[in-house]
């Protein structure tokens, strides 16, 4: 069969492998593969901002109901928390059961300095509402666009029949748009072919194996989490979880070798519709969810902080576990979609507890490794939200679009 014929996430899945075979034979020369998947990350990072403003004001546009609105979004932020809180303890307790941390020598770990401070908590609410969304749009702050096209989106329908015209130029925007993501889509297995070559060779086992057992705990609690939670949860809302993962696959691995939930936010929208979620309902619940939903980070937040403990030999009480599940829920909504957030966020958890935040250091050699996991769980939860969402609205129509 040729490779052209073959569907999607096939020629990425080829891409995957390929790419991580010729970055082991290429070691650090696979550095000049590494533009190709930059072109690949731009593309789609191109896509984002237009692709959340049209389709999320086209999605209020076509709902109308703002009490359906109401409950849409009541649904979907219970769905984030209740699961964020399930996806830490998992991460505690694979870091209580792996012990990550325990017997590593602190001399044999790379110095590697970190970027960057988390930001006030509070100012992620504060800042909410954009002053300008012009200049909204041009930063690509996802949190305040989208609250700009929730009100767009509402005024449209409260002008009536002179928003009319308006209201079908963002439906027919918001589907060039999915077109142009289509497009796009089909460079994903030489732009995954070329990041995970990249990654594979410069990542040596002399770095990896130190922290081997940290990569396995966080790797393992991940599955755990994917598998054992969300598969539950759509079991429950009797949606089929073996489909949702062959599905899903293909934002997975564009999620793993982007490191970056919002960029691979087309292409999470797309899967979630193809499995059966209402256009309204993903327009509305995945791009907040690659905001604010960050499953996959919160196990990686609860098992480095445990590592950390373990590495310095600090006992954690019972409130000390308290305090870091209801830090990480919070550092993991204040996480943003691009790669390496989480390790900032993690900062704050370890500030919480009053562990030494020099260690993230540590952490940092490894992060992008760990960071392509948590980036893959946290885009398969905001899948999961979306079905679930639209099922419960009687929305959830797995023919439709294909
Ligand atoms: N890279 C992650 C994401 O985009 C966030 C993180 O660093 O934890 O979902």
């Amino acid at each position: 069969m040729k490779f052209s014929k073959l569907e999607l996430w096939h020629k990425i899945f080829i891409g995957l492998v390929a790419g991580f075979f010729t970055g082991i034979l290429l070691g650090e020369k696979a550095v000049y593969i590494k533009p190709i998947g930059d072109v690949f990350i731009n593309a789609i990072r191109m896509l984002i901002v237009p692709l959340v403003f049209t389709s999320l004001v086209a999605g209020m546009v076509s709902l109308k109901d703002s009490k359906k609105m109401g409950r849409i979004s009541l649904k979907t932020i219970g769905f984030y928390l209740f699961t964020t809180m399930i996806a830490i303890t998992i991460g505690l307790l694979f870091g209580i059961i792996m012990q990550p941390g325990a017997g590593v020598e602190i001399s044999s770990l790379g110095e590697a300095a970190i970027a960057g401070t988390p930001p006030e908590l509070v100012h992620i609410f504060t800042s909410l509402i954009p002053q300008n969304p012009i200049a909204a749009l041009a930063e690509g702050n996802i949190l305040q666009i989208i609250a700009f096209s929730i009100f767009l989106g509402i005024a449209i329908n409260m002008a009536g029949s002179k928003g009319e015209k308006i209201g079908d130029m963002f439906i027919d925007f918001s589907n060039i748009m999915f077109k142009l993501t289509a497009l796009i889509m089909e460079f994903a297995p030489y732009g995954v072919f070329a990041l995970i070559a990249w990654v594979s060779g410069i990542y040596g086992l002399d770095v990896l194996l130190p922290l081997l057992k940290l990569i396995v705990a966080v790797y393992l609690a991940c599955i755990t989490h994917a598998i054992f939670t969300y598969g539950s949860i759509l079991a429950i809302n009797k949606i089929g979880v073996v489909n949702f993962f062959k599905e899903i696959s293909t934002a997975q691995m564009i999620a793993f070798t982007t490191t970056s939930s919002a960029g691979t936010l087309p292409a999470t929208i797309t899967c979630a519709r193809n499995l059966g979620a209402s256009k309204t309902v993903s327009n509305f619940v995945l791009p907040l969810g690659a905001t604010i939903n960050m499953d996959g980070t919160a196990i990686y937040q609860g098992v480095c902080v445990l590592f950390i403990a373990q590495l310095i030999g600090f006992d954690l009480s019972m409130s000390h576990y308290i305090t870091i599940i209801l830090t990480s829920t919070l550092a993991s909504i204040g996480t943003a979609g691009v790669p390496g957030a989480g390790l900032i966020m993690l900062t704050l958890v370890l500030s919480s507890v009053g562990l030494p935040i020099e260690y993230v250091a540590i952490i940092a050699g490894v992060d992008r490794i760990l960071d392509m996991m948590r980036t893959t769980v946290n885009i398969t939860g905001d899948a999961t939200c979306a079905l679930v969402v639209s099922k419960s609205e009687n929305e959830f129509n797995p023919s439709v679009v294909k």
